[in-house]
């Protein structure tokens, strides 16, 4: 009898056990099913390149709004988890990846101050806007680049891999294959400004702008190629529910003015 009873415990123990291994389990994955129980709350998987401040940028562990991750895209994903009730979680990927983590599940959502364009519409759905950028140059102080046609021949440029960057630089500009340099990471290509490797990165207004001053360097512009982008939050196709939270929690953020002190706290 007593024999009987310890195995059911046993039987029982192991039972619960993987449960919450397997709750674990979906964690990891970023899954929003449902968590079988423990009190934990559900997460929402956000994916981002914390290279691209004032947007998203690593700071020291446990000072971020998340973790190590702090900026404006990670204060606006907390509160659209809180508006679900969800734990924000993070992963920092590279950016060039995002479209296809949010369009295979990997991630339920990037927010990477990543700019709507129709060739990205076709894999995600993206939510409403919430902020107007542009492509900036950053140069040595003192440099002969004084517009965008002074990049198209001879000069060796920066971008970020996959940023709207790259294709206005390769395609609207016409610079020759040999002369661009790609980078995962916004910071490491302005670091090769900085050391001479490169004459220039274009790399998007408020990023190159934040870059610059931290590093010493200059950022020159030039509105007549490069134009106006929009940035939004991309989300899995057709996922009506979801699409309709991130838009509300956005539209409450532009009313009320948050979005606008974020941009000034953070710049
Ligand atoms: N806005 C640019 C793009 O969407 C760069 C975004 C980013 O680096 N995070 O391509």
């Amino acid at each position: 009898m007593k024999k009987g009873f310890l195995k059911l415990m046993a039987l029982s123990v192991a039972a619960v056990l993987s449960m919450g291994m397997l709750a674990g389990c979906g964690e990891e994955q970023g899954t929003t099913d449902e968590q079988a129980g423990g009190g934990t709350k559900d997460v929402l998987v956000m994916g981002t390149n914390a290279a691209f401040p004032p947007f998203e940028f690593v700071v020291g562990e446990g000072q971020g709004l998340v973790g190590e991750f702090d900026g404006i895209d990670v204060a606006i994903a907390k509160k659209i988890a809180d508006k679900m009730g969800k734990e924000l979680q993070i992963e920092d990927m590279k950016f060039e990846g995002l479209v296809a983590a949010v369009n295979t599940g990997k991630i339920d959502m990037a927010v990477a101050g990543m700019t709507v364009t129709p060739d990205r519409q076709e894999s995600v759905d993206f939510s409403d806007t919430y902020f107007t950028a542009s492509q900036v140059m950053v140069v040595q102080p003192g440099s002969d680049i004084k517009s965008a046609e002074d990049i198209k021949e001879g000069k060796k440029v920066g971008v970020i891999m996959g940023y709207t960057g790259d294709g206005i630089v390769t395609d609207d500009l016409g610079v020759a294959e040999g002369n661009i340099t790609r980078l995962n990471r916004g910071i490491d290509a302005v670091q090769d400004v900085k050391n001479g490797k490169l004459d220039v990165v274009v790399i998007d207004s408020a990023t190159g702008k934040a870059l610059a001053e931290e590093n010493g360097l200059e950022v020159v512009e030039d509105p007549t190629v490069f134009e106006t982008e929009e940035y939004a939050i991309a989300l899995p196709k057709g996922n009506e529910e979801m699409l309709n939270t991130v838009n509300e929690v956005l539209a409450e953020m532009k009313a009320n003015g948050e979005i606008e002190e974020l941009a000034k706290k953070y710049n």
